[in-house]
């Protein structure tokens, strides 16, 4: 984003607009942090800005401040169609292209006449927006909504309300800080963020420590199925409907269930398959460490993507015909996996 652009959304900011900023569809912490963050920041100057998000997102993100206010479009399709048509101006914030919305929303979106402000980080991003500050090298999109504020000179203006939801998403991206996308300046920021009265532990622990007992079982239970290729440093697990009934899986039960199987010594790469009778799918997360990259491998075989280390998919074969097409497709890489950079 260049200054020539910076000043003109400066200008557009000036006077009171109709704004709506929306996440991409199951949205996770730094979904919700970035566009309740932005929200925040932008009722500072008096617009109408509403968040919309495609569905509803996990509990442990439900103490967000403005959650209460966050339209869900899935639920609320006249409602959020109405803004969106009268919308002067939408953010599309976290993710690369309308289909990320669903397709019910992206239809809408596309639709609409607003000038559109993209701010992401995954790769190969689409090109709708008339705005677009997209960087892959970026830790989370919550670091480049405080680099926005920055560019736009209001950095005094962030509060700890903001401050708090911007923390959330540079926490959760980051794996609490540790993924190689955590930087020094990531750091800062995080500093300046607790500076100005985001309570980090509080955070960390309104984030992880408010699992359910039967959350814990079925984590319990996604590492008994757990499964290790030793010779392809691949390690992947499986959850069928059974299994999250009968630990009365909540929507974000099974976030970070992936990284298990990455923290096995010698594995470098690792997947989940939870099946979805709702969604009649078997969606797929991927994990990656160094230069294997999931994104690349989940656009060719699995219908998603995302970045080098962590990537979403999906299968609409069954459960067992999907575990047999990751077995038979990991050999073609075996020259990556085994030999990683
Ligand atoms: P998760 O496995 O947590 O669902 O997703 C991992 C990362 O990949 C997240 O940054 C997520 O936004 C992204 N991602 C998940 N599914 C897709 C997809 O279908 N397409 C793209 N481009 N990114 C995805
Ligand atoms: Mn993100």
């Amino acid at each position: 984003m260049n200054r020539t652009q910076i000043s003109e959304i400066k200008t557009l900011l000036s006077t009171p607009k109709n704004i709506i900023i929306v996440p991409h569809r199951n949205p996770d912490g730094d979904a919700m942090g970035s566009t309740l963050g932005l929200y925040h920041y932008l009722k500072q100057y008096n617009h109408n800005a509403t968040v919309i998000a495609p569905n509803d997102y996990p509990d442990f993100l439900k103490w967000l401040p403005g959650d209460d206010n966050v339209l869900k479009f899935e639920t609320q399709v006249d409602e959020s169609s109405t803004l969106i048509e009268k919308a002067d101006l939408i953010f599309t914030l976290d993710f690369n292209a309308y289909h990320r919305a669903g397709h019910e929303m992206a239809a809408v979106l596309e639709d609409s006449s607003a000038l559109k402000i993209m701010i992401d980080h995954h790769q190969q991003p689409d090109d709708y927006a008339t705005y677009m500050y997209s960087d892959i090298s970026m830790s989370s999109t919550c670091e480049m909504v405080y680099n926005f504020i920055c560019m736009l000179g209001d950095e005094d203006q962030i509060d700890a309300t903001i401050a708090s939801c911007l923390y959330v998403g540079i926490m959760t991206d980051t794996g609490s800080f540790r993924f190689p996308a955590t930087t020094t300046k990531t750091h800062q920021v995080i500093g300046s963020l607790i500076e100005r009265g985001a309570d980090n532990s509080q955070i960390h622990n309104n984030i992880y420590d408010t699992n359910s007992y039967s959350r814990l079982q079925l984590l319990g239970r996604a590492l008994q199925n757990l499964k290790v290729i030793p010779e392809l440093r691949t390690a992947y697990t499986t959850l069928s409907q059974e299994e999250l009934d009968e630990f009365k899986f909540k929507k974000g039960d099974t976030e970070g269930f992936v990284n298990y199987g990455l923290s096995l010594e010698g594995i470098i790469f690792a997947a989940i398959f939870i099946e979805s009778k709702q969604d009649n799918i078997i969606k797929i997360s991927l994990r990656s460490k160094g230069e294997f990259s999931v994104n690349e491998f989940s656009r060719a075989h699995f219908n998603g993507g995302g970045h080098t280390n962590a990537a979403g998919g999906r299968s609409e074969e069954n459960l067992t015909t999907t575990i047999n097409n990751f077995i038979s497709i990991l050999p073609r890489y075996k020259q990556e996996l085994s030999n990683p950079k």
